[in-house]
């Protein structure tokens, strides 16, 4: 799973559909400076997670505005969980006042994700942010670190911030939301440039190191120090604005490669091995078709013979990333024969 080094390509030129990239995240030091920055590519990930919506025949496929917003989230979120390093799970989630109810997309520390959204209404093929999700201003934005070893009683934390500025204006970025959350969580500056397509969702993070320490989010340094360095370092404001530059075009179709050269040619970094394939971002759900037959076996016969009689089939939709699975009468029957054959050993029915 080793990416290919040395090949070439033209910028202009997109990948060929069938041949996906596997999804990467870059890590990157400016040498001397308290600045860091990291750029992540979800493209087999991404392509998974829309590939198991548009066949749930259900749901059906996201619209155009709703799939950028969710792929937009999904760079984020991989690239927060990895600036914090959290053992446990990071959910990123928007709860939504106008068409789109909740987009959730959840990252564990290894980096394996998973994401979907619920959509209640009809979203215009131009629809803007706050058309989507923050119709009323009532819109908010979630990150939850949930441990993946939870003491008696701990409760997982969550940060809430508004999808409106300090002026109660709608921000009309998810980019802008996080940084805006980042900034007050965590008293540092973060620059995000996020951009999304039907098979690609990339994001570039910039952000100011905490002036004494090491301490980020995860080690909750908050001081007076830091904070009075919020938009004055002269060397995170060089960086941020030729960050900012990058444009959504760019970032959706260049190698990290080509757009760290072409944005911090001038700067001197340092950079980190890549991580993809198994250490990198990679799509993961845990649902599978297994476990879907033992929840339809401990329905019972007689309840899902009903439903088949009803319906045709029988059909569940896993909540967490949208694939469907759909048994007819032949697999059903096959679900009680096997487990019939299994005999006594068939403890896991409840
Ligand atoms: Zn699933």
């Amino acid at each position: 799973m080793s990416r290919t080094r040395g090949v070439s390509r033209p910028a202009s030129i997109a990948w060929p559909e069938r041949k996906l990239r596997v999804s990467e995240l870059h890590k990157f030091l400016f040498e001397g400076l308290p600045v860091r920055g990291m750029v992540v590519r979800l493209t087999d990930a991404w392509v998974e997670i829309l590939r198991r919506r548009a066949s749930n025949t259900n749901a059906g496929a996201y619209t155009g505005p709703v799939q950028n917003m969710l792929g937009e989230m999904a760079a984020a979120a991989v690239l927060m969980q990895s600036n914090i390093k959290f053992d446990g799970s990071l959910v990123l989630q928007i709860f939504g006042d106008g068409p789109v109810k909740v987009a959730v997309v959840e990252v564990q520390s290894n980096l394996a994700l998973r994401a979907t959204a619920t959509v209640l209404g009809a979203v215009p093929e131009e629809a803007s942010l706050s058309q989507m999700v923050n119709a009323s201003n009532k819109g908010r934005c979630a990150i939850t670190l949930d441990p993946k070893t939870r003491f008696p009683g701990q409760q997982p934390y969550q940060g809430v911030v508004p999808l409106f500025d300090d002026h109660g204006h709608p921000i009309e970025k998810i980019s802008a939301v996080l940084e805006h959350y980042m900034l007050q969580s965590e008293q540092l500056d973060t620059t995000l440039v996020l951009a999304s397509n039907d098979s690609v969702a990339a994001g570039l993070l910039i952000q100011r190191l905490p002036m004494a320490g090491t301490g980020n989010l995860a080690g909750s340094m908050v001081s007076r120090e830091n904070e009075d360095e919020i938009g004055l370092n002269e060397h995170y404001n060089r960086i941020a604005m030729l960050a900012s530059s990058l444009k959504r075009e760019e970032l959706l179709t260049l190698d990290v490669d080509t757009i760290l050269h072409r944005l911090f040619w001038e700067e001197q970094i340092t950079r980190f091995e890549p991580m993809t394939g198994p250490t990198g971002p990679r799509f993961a759900c845990s649902c599978s078709r297994e476990r879907v037959s033992k929840m339809i076996r401990g329905l019972g016969r007689e309840e899902v013979e009903d439903i088949l009689a009803e319906r045709g089939d029988v059909e569940v939709a896993c909540e967490f990333c949208g694939m469907q699975y759909r048994f007819d009468p032949v697999d059903a029957a096959q679900i009680f024969t096997d487990s019939a054959r299994l005999g006594a050993s068939g403890g896991d029915v409840h």
